[in-house]
């Protein structure tokens, strides 16, 4: 079997004897940009490169980059533990041209490394290209020889990447993996596409225009290519399991967290582990790259994710903080690959801890409230956005913890009502004299951020489409 670490070494010594300059991760808080949330692409930090403000020798790169997606346009806090496919933090592979190859190399590289190093037998993929891309699918035709029907044309913006309203753009094509049969879920392009069955693996993008102000998009006489594929995915083929948590990575941290919570990872208890586990990578790693536990920005998304895998704790039986526990494990697996990790492993615990004992003093009455409160709810209902209201205001718990507490029971919440309590608070605060920009409570961070939804809160949000590959 192929170790995570392993796969990630040899992704990057493959592109390095092809000229490829192996550069470092970024962090998680991308420099010099208060728009992004985190880092949430290979590309991030390659940014000013493609747009030609910034010049790199040799004009070809490959990363291994740590990803959080946990808010802003990519949001796959939601998927954890529901799909096994996402994490909210994973590492992305990917090899960069700036203005250097283009799509021939960049899908010859693809599919050797795949096949030839990685062994992956050729029946088990397909891939898509954007629908008016004849010159990619022909390539994988002659490159892959891959038959039409593996060749999925996809018209929707799934295919074409923009990195902003303006600026580079261009179509992507996609690799899928199929799991097999058994497993549910349709191809790229299908209704049932959303399964499980079929996995991107990687995604290549091509990016050939430039989109401009005046809506006019120019051809870039020299394009650049952009690529991800993700680790964990990968090693998920490779080591022949269908679900990210079963890898080697994940197994460990699991074992060590049934160890500690006294808990098996089966039936119900099995998808807490998973979420513990995922959540204790995004959080620490986090940490690690400077952000705190706060009441508003990125501080904020931490504490949301730190507070999920508390109430997972919680459900395992925790009655008191195991958080801080299960860093040390995390260290061992992913401390030589990422050297802050292990640097900021004593101050992580130490914060951990402190938010758990926190936390911990409100969470059993907030989750008594909430029995209470569903006693004559069924499967469908909908919490009253004023109960969720009061679970946010006087227990602690997001939103989206509340969300994720309901979900198991086929109910949700009220928002609209949530949004009205807020709002209804936010006057309150306003009026007790609390200007914006102030050190507010909690609720007022809070009530900007989600009553007015992703849309209106411009801090995080002006660049859609930013480093999303
Ligand atoms: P999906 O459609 O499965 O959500 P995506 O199209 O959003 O994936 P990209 O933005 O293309 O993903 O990112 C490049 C690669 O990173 C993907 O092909 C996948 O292998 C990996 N990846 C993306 N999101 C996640 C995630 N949340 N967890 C683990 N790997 C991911
Ligand atoms: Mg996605
Ligand atoms: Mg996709
Ligand atoms: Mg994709």
């Amino acid at each position: 079997m192929t170790s995570l670490r392993d796969i990630r070494s040899n992704f990057l010594s493959f592109f390095e004897k092809q000229g490829h300059a192996v550069v470092p991760s970024s962090s998680l808080v991308p420099k010099d940009d208060p728009t992004l949330l985190f880092t949430n692409a290979g590309m991030v930090q390659f940014k000013n490169v493609f747009t030609g403000q910034e010049r790199r020798d040799p004009p070809r790169a490959a990363t291994t980059q740590k990803c959080v997606r946990a808010g802003g346009k990519h949001n796959d806090l939601d998927n954890v533990g529901y799909t096994a496919r996402h994490h909210t933090f994973f590492e992305m592979l990917g090899n960069f041209s700036f203005g250097d190859y283009f799509k021939e190399d960049a899908i010859d590289y693809a599919w050797s490394l795949i096949t030839g190093e990685f062994g992956l037998p050729k029946d088990k993929l397909l891939v898509t290209v954007f629908a008016e891309d004849d010159e990619a699918f022909d390539l994988w035709k002659k490159i892959a020889g891959l038959p039409d029907e593996k060749i999925i044309r996809i018209g929707t913006s799934d295919n074409f990447w923009m990195m902003g309203d303006t600026g580079p753009c261009g179509p992507c094509s996609e690799i899928f993996y199929d799991h097999g049969a058994d497993i549910p879920g349709g191809p790229p392009g299908s209704p049932d596409e959303d399964g499980d069955r079929f996995i991107e693996i990687w995604n290549l993008v091509f990016m050939q225009f430039e989109q401009q102000a005046g809506g006019d998009r120019i051809s870039l006489p020299k394009p650049s290519i952009d690529t991800g594929m993700g680790l964990e995915r990968i090693a998920a083929v490779l080591q022949g399991v269908h679900n990210n948590y079963e890898i080697d990575l994940f197994k460990a941290l699991i074992d060590n967290s049934q160890e500690v919570l006294s808990s098996k990872a089966e039936g119900d208890a099995l998808a807490s582990h998973r979420v513990i586990a995922d959540h204790l990578r995004s959080t620490s790693f986090l940490m690690a790259d400077g952000v705190t536990p706060s009441n508003e920005g990125r501080g904020y998304v931490l504490r949301r994710i730190m507070r999920r895998a508390m109430r997972h704790a919680h459900l395992l039986g925790a009655t008191e903080p195991v958080m801080h526990r299960l860093v040390g494990e995390l260290v061992n697996q992913m401390g030589d690959a990422f050297p802050e990790l292990r640097r900021a492993q004593a101050s992580i615990e130490a914060t951990l801890e402190a938010e758990e004992e926190r936390f911990q003093r409100t969470l059993g009455r907030g989750l008594a409230l909430l029995d209470e409160a569903t006693m004559g709810m069924k499967e469908g209902d909908a919490l009253p956005g004023e109960t969720a209201f009061k679970l946010y205001d006087t227990y602690g718990f997001p939103l989206d913890l509340t969300q994720d507490a309901l979900r198991a029971r086929g109910m949700t919440v009220d928002e609209t009502g949530f949004n009205t309590s807020m709002e209804r608070q936010r006057e309150m605060a306003r009026a007790a004299g609390f200007q914006s920009g102030e050190a507010a409570p909690e609720t007022v961070w809070f009530a900007v951020k989600e009553a007015a939804g992703e849309t209106d809160f411009l801090g995080y949000t002006q660049t859609e489409g930013e480093g999303t590959l």
